[in-house]
């Protein structure tokens, strides 16, 4: 690991000058993450601002009716919290689908949703990756592709975005409040993360001197009709090869309203709105969870080694709306 100097910051104010004087400064939060890229030479920052310290740990009401959840709140708390479990079930489930009981408790929320993606080439300093080193190629385009993207990838990275929390979040269509130098933004899920175009290096829309302050939940959790699916190569400690976030809204029989995100399979988590709107107002019934599904994969691609991803996809999303609508038919 490379030298670098540190500072324990023990407010919002004093971490974003810090990092915003620093040269190739980074936050540190669990650091379950950024110290493994660390010590594999991945990442080098100069300076570390810890924000352990940073009283953005609590889980609140919000008044229109949802709940904030602090950047620094662990991963465990979130989803063993009351309100969570009971009003966003699947953000709870999301979040145990993930890493392992030592990591939840360390991990933070904040910290999850810039966790950085787990291309091996990636990981691995002596192979080119866009990612890494701009400009110097992607070994994965042609290379063993298994774990990568079918939808929405370029020819300048192929990557997809680990975490399991964030499919939760993009189904439950949260917002990330940030603060900055120039002060606080709050971000759309859907626009957090980017996708990797010919800038793979950035992973979000975030600003290297922002900090994440908390996540908000809308209202709405979909709590009666949700599931969280995993598929992986092994039943725990194991990164999506694909995952399925569903929320509906079921009334008298109809759908009302439909939330479909896919994790596991881009650079970000994935969601098709036109897809999703095919089931407005229809039954919930395989066979219309099977034409969403037709549509969602229609737009997929896939590469040497992951064309299985596109199959795996279309049943899981099917699996995952029949669990959710608690119907067999
Ligand atoms: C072996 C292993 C298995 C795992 N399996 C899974 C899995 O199955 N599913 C899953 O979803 N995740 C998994 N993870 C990832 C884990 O969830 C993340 O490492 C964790 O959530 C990151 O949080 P952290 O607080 O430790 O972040 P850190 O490592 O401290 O930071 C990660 C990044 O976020 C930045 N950062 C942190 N907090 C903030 C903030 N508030 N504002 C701005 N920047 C910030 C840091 O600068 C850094 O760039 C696994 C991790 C490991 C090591
Ligand atoms: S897929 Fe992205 S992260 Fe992986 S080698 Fe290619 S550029 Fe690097």
């Amino acid at each position: 690991m490379r030298p670098f100097s540190f500072t324990k910051a023990g407010d919002k104010a004093t971490a974003i000058k810090v990092i915003s004087e620093a040269e190739e400064g980074k936050f540190i939060a669990g650091g379950t993450n950024l110290l493994d890229l660390m010590k594999f030479d991945i990442m080098h920052p100069g300076h570390l601002v810890d924000i352990t310290g940073v009283a953005v740990k609590n889980i609140e009401a919000l008044e229109d009716g949802g709940l904030r959840l602090g950047a620094l709140v662990s991963n465990a708390d979130t989803a063993y919290h009351k309100e969570v479990e009971e009003r966003y079930p699947l953000l709870s489930h999301a979040i145990l689908a993930g890493a392992s009981p030592q990591l939840r408790n360390k991990a933070t929320d904040g910290g999850n949703l810039l966790q950085r993606t787990r291309c091996y080439y990636f990981y691995d300093p002596a192979t080119p990756c866009n990612k890494r080193e701009p400009g110097t190629g992607c070994s994965a385009i042609n290379g063993y592709n298994r774990w990568h993207a079918i939808f929405g990838a370029s020819e300048e990275c192929i990557a997809t975005h680990p975490s399991d929390m964030c499919v939760a979040l993009a189904a439950l269509e949260a917002k990330v409040q940030v603060t900055g130098p120039d002060g606080d933004r709050t971000i759309p899920f859907e626009d957090f993360h980017r996708l990797p175009g010919n800038t793979p290096e950035k992973d979000s829309n975030l600003y290297e001197d922002e900090m994440i302050t908390a996540i908000d939940l809308p209202p709405k959790g979909f709590s009666e009709n949700f599931t969280y699916i995993k598929n992986r190569d092994r039943a725990s400690y194991s990164f999506a090869l694909v995952s399925v976030a569903v929320g509906l809204d079921i009334k008298e029989g109809k759908i009302k309203e439909v939330r479909i995100a896919l994790g596991g399979v881009a650079h970000k988590p994935w969601r098709n709105k036109e897809a999703e709107a095919l089931l407005e107002d229809k039954k919930a019934t395989k066979e219309n969870f099977e034409t969403v599904a037709d549509a969602i994969v229609s737009e997929a691609k896939a590469y040497k080694y992951n064309e299985f991803k596109i199959e795996l996809a279309r049943r899981s999303i099917v699996r995952a709306l029949m669990q959710a609508a608690k119907t067999e038919e």
